[in-house]
């Protein structure tokens, strides 16, 4: 036993260190079980005070911290390098509610909080907590600030930075910084939270969050509208955005391969409504009670401009989950269709069409043998432009990878729109940035964590 374990245990109870291998497997692997490193140890913390000590050990020792969610990332972000030094720090255990203002809309919690029970804890004083994703009975409060995440309902309530208005820190020497606070103007000084959000752990640990509530929705309309292009599909967007204004939520499309690929591996299901080359999956939501009647207006102004061939309004919140399932149900459709090559990218919202023109045609063109399988947060400009590999290994994922990159470079987008930078992106990050901006984000670096100790490896090179 290292002088170091000794020490963890010491601060958090020896039942909180985790060393045997097989207690460590699932902590060093990442989600897609792409990424596998290796760690000294995993420790558990129960308190910002224990993780601070945690932290500052680590320093003392010369070992690295990884700190780790609910390890749901999509960019290997919280799995370790292959090094004998990295101690992973688990928020697992920290998972206490620490207030909740239903009035005053704001709910404190320590960074370990799951967000299905954080959603969860909204309902129960009667507000919404917005953020919403399919991992969301697993990742934790602090992996998605940590990364930023999106989700379903960024159209309205922005990403995860637009509802943080608090943050507890601590930092890379074991200082604990407490920001926790519900101000939703505050002015005085830097704005240093805004730097750990989207950090991806490099920063400093998260331990806990002061989040913005809303008001509870008590109507809402789910409907599935199918349009002839990706171009018709996003004036049918612009329009209904218009008319629906702040109540519209969500905003997903996809492809109709995607709906043929899910029906192949279930023949048992029934399409909602005839095919159409392309899907607009829309949720409009409001606190005031009626909203079907504008929400079937505006699309019935969709189909008279021509902007949709055919739609179906759920009549209930089954028939609303059955619709979301299309959607939701397409990164499992593609992981039994083989192997893919993987893209979370944005471009402007205008340009999403000619977007997946110019994707679509480079990729074929450049990659005999590959099926695109374009879908995503289209209101949002955020496109997983997902791409089937052939099973006999012919076309490689990085090669893919590189030609729909270089093709957001051309619109001025973004490589990662959501997922982060992590691991996967990491040594492509540079060819995105200018010099300049990469000056930045190292100077940033080095001015928190300047002995590289915090999750060495993930974002930026060591
Ligand atoms: C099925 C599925 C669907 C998904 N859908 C979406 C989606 O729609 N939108 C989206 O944005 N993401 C999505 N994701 C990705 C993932 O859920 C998010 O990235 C989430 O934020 C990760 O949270 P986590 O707790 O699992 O973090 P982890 O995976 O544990 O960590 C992610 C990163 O955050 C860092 N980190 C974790 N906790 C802390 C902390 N307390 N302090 C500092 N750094 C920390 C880690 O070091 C790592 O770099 C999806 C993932 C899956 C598996």
């Amino acid at each position: 036993v290292t002088a170091l374990v000794r020490a963890l245990r010491d601060i958090c109870g020896a039942q909180a260190v985790l060393e045997e291998r097989s207690d460590l497997e699932a902590y060093v692997t990442d989600w897609r079980g792409v990424y596998t490193g290796t760690a000294l140890c995993v420790v558990r913390p129960a308190t910002v005070h224990e993780t601070a000590r945690v932290v500052a050990a680590c320093r003392e020792h010369g070992a690295v911290v990884v700190p780790q969610g609910g390890n749901t990332g999509l960019a290997a972000g919280a799995t370790p390098l292959a090094l004998s030094n990295a101690v992973i720090v688990s928020l697992s255990r920290m998972r206490t509610v620490r207030s909740v203002d239903a009035p005053g809309c704001t709910l404190a919690v320590d960074a370990g909080c799951v967000l299905a029970d954080v959603q969860e804890t909204a309902r129960a004083a009667g507000r919404l907590f917005p953020l919403a994703l399919a991992a969301q009975g697993s990742a934790q409060i602090g992996g998605l600030i940590a990364t930023n995440a999106g989700g379903t309902a960024v159209l309205r309530y922005g990403s995860m930075r637009s509802l943080v208005l608090g943050l507890e820190v601590v930092l890379a020497d074991g200082t604990i910084v407490d920001g926790m606070r519900a101000l939703r103007k505050d002015n005085a000084g830097y704005d240093w939270k805004q730097l750990f959000i989207g950090s991806e752990g490099t920063l400093g640990v998260i331990t806990g969050a002061v989040l913005r509530l809303f008001p509870t929705v008590r109507s809402s309309v789910t409907a599935l509208a199918g349009c002839g292009t990706a171009q018709a599909a996003m004036d049918a967007f612009a329009l209904l955005n218009e008319s629906l204004g702040e109540t519209l939520s969500a905003c997903e499309l996809f492809h109709d391969d995607a709906v043929q690929l899910r029906c192949a591996y279930d023949p048992s299901l029934v399409r909602p409504m005839p095919a159409s080359p392309w899907y607009l999956l829309l949720e409009a939501g409001s606190s005031l009670r009626s909203l079907s009647e504008a929400v079937e207006a505006g699309l019935e102004r969709a189909v008279e401009r021509g902007f949709v061939d055919d739609c179906v309004v759920a009549g209930t919140s089954a028939q609303a989950r059955a619709l979301w399932e299309w959607r939701e149900s397409i990164s499992e459709s593609e992981k039994r269709s083989g192997p893919s090559a993987k893209h979370d990218v944005s471009v402007p919202v205008s340009a999403i069409p000619a977007f997946l023109e110019r994707a679509a045609s480079a990729v074929v063109e450049r990659h005999p043998g590959v099926r695109v399988l374009p879908f995503g947060h289209a209101g949002d400009g955020n496109i997983h432009f997902n791409v089937l590999l052939p099973g006999d290994g012919s076309v490689d994922a990085a090669s893919v990878n590189a030609t729909v990159h270089a093709i957001v470079a051309e619109f001025r987008g973004s490589i990662t729109a959501e997922h982060g930078i992590g691991r996967y992106r990491r040594d492509e990050l540079p060819e995105h940035r200018s010099d300049a901006e990469m000056r930045v984000l190292r100077a940033i670096k080095h001015a928190l964590d300047p002995d590289g100790r915090m999750n060495p490896g993930a974002m930026l090179a060591i």
